[in-house]
């Protein structure tokens, strides 16, 4: 069955892999899917899709598919404490895109866009594993499966395993990383006495720690803590954490009367903060997307929001253009822009609202009072994502230096 040729080999059927493949499999292309899990467990994932995300989702047409498959639609996002005086924001009223955030239990995303994928004429195959990728014209892929080892050629590959992408390291993209700044644990509870329309954002600079609260329907919650890293003496992960856990959101504002009858039904994992990116993500035959492109600090919850914006450039560029390698380093160009002017956001944001010590204790002496005055200081990170202004007019705004300079 995977001998042959098809048009396009996708490693991964994660969000990024699902849905470039079924959009591409609807246009026609011969695709493979190749996803190495037979079925998906909770590997504490993206659940909370920022609105921005939710515009790409009806572009490409799987917010219907997910909403049939259970995603809970968030209409409000409260923020308690932090950057602006505490608020309640109406997201379809407020953003440009009038849309809400869209929450998911991952496993269940992941199952339905793969399925959804294999309907529209993708061939999936699951439990099997992309090992290597010879470059060429055409590229040819080795995949392992239980039955042996198959070569397949394409006319692109495309790389969407992840954050730990396999088919990144075989192609040779060179990989970058921020150093350490934040650590995010999370876990999901049921039976959370919190309310369900909202995301609760709570965000304490003064400790350099922020507690996420992402309702995903039925009582359940997708709950994160953020730290800076080395506050802690280790990571809370692992289930002899979950006190720890716990008492790490309630210090930072959570409720303690929340967790009351609240059931942990899913594994405490932490990871580190950090952003890793390929610049360029194309070498003419492969071409990476999602996490495998770039896989942004998770504390900001924006990868689901990003991995669609890679998987609906890329689609728009390679259903317009006949030539699969110039509309890949087309993607790849405008890639480098977006994920650029979004990288840029974040890093002023973990600076302002996480960094420790005196210069940074005096920093938000200096800006915070002014973001309660003027709001629109702040990015708008749900609503326009990286296409909050970035430049450095933006910036200086953004650390407030713009208030002593002469008006021109
Ligand atoms: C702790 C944490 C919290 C997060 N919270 C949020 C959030 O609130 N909001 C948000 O927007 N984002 C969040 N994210 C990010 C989000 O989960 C990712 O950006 C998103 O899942 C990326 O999708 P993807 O399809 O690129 O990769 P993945 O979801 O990682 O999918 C990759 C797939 O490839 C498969 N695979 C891997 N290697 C191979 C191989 N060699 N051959 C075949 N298959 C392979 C894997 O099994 C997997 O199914 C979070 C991430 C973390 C770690």
């Amino acid at each position: 069955m995977t001998q042959g040729s098809y048009d396009i080999v996708i490693a991964g059927g994660g969000l990024g892999g699902a849905t470039l493949g079924r959009a591409l499999a609807g246009a026609g292309a011969r695709t493979l899917i190749v996803e190495r899990e037979t079925a998906f467990r909770d590997r504490v994932r993206g659940e909370g899709m920022m609105p921005w995300g939710v515009v790409e989702a009806r572009a490409l047409g799987i917010d219907r598919l997910l909403c049939d498959d259970g995603a809970h639609v968030v209409p409000f996002w409260r923020r308690y404490s932090g950057l602006v005086p505490a608020e309640t924001r109406n997201l379809a009223d407020t953003t440009p895109g009038h849309t809400p955030c869209l929450d998911f239990y991952h496993p269940s995303m992941q199952r339905t866009l793969l399925d959804a994928a294999e309907s529209s004429g993708a061939i999936v195959l699951r439990g099997a594993e992309v090992v290597h990728a010879d470059p060429g014209k055409p590229p040819v892929v080795e995949i392992r499966t239980d039955g042996g080892t198959h070569r397949v050629k394409a006319r692109l590959v495309v790389g969407a395993d992840g954050r730990r992408s396999t088919l990144r390291r075989i192609a040779g993209f060179t990989l970058n990383q921020d150093p350490g700044r934040l650590v995010v644990a999370g876990v999901l509870y049921e039976g959370l006495d919190a309310p369900e329309d909202s995301v609760h954002h709570f965000q304490s600079p003064a400790l350099g720690q922020a507690a996420l609260v992402f309702p995903i329907g039925h009582q359940r919650f997708r709950t994160y803590f953020v730290s800076w890293v080395g506050q802690r003496a280790h990571p809370i992960s692992g289930s002899g954490h979950i006190r720890e856990f716990l008492d790490a959101c309630v210090d930072t504002g959570v409720p303690r009367d929340w967790f009351g009858r609240a059931r942990v039904v899913g594994p405490l994992a932490a990871y580190p903060g950090a952003d890793t990116w390929v610049e360029h993500p194309c070498n003419g035959s492969v071409v990476l997307i999602g996490d495998a492109a770039a896989a942004s600090d998770p504390s900001w919850g924006c990868g689901l929001s990003l991995t669609l914006r890679d998987v609906r450039v890329l689609l728009d560029r390679l259903l317009a253009n006949d030539d699969w390698e110039a509309a890949a380093h087309a993607y790849a160009f405008e890639h480098d822009r977006y994920y650029g002017a979004l990288h840029r956001v974040l890093d002023w944001l973990t600076q302002l609202l996480y960094e420790r010590g005196a210069t940074a204790d005096e920093r938000r002496a200096r800006i915070l009072p002014c973001f309660a005055m003027e709001p629109d200081r702040a990015p708008d990170l749900p609503g326009l994502g990286p296409e909050t202004p970035s430049d450095e007019k933006a910036r200086r705004r953004f650390f407030v230096e713009d208030r002593f300079l002469p008006q021109g």
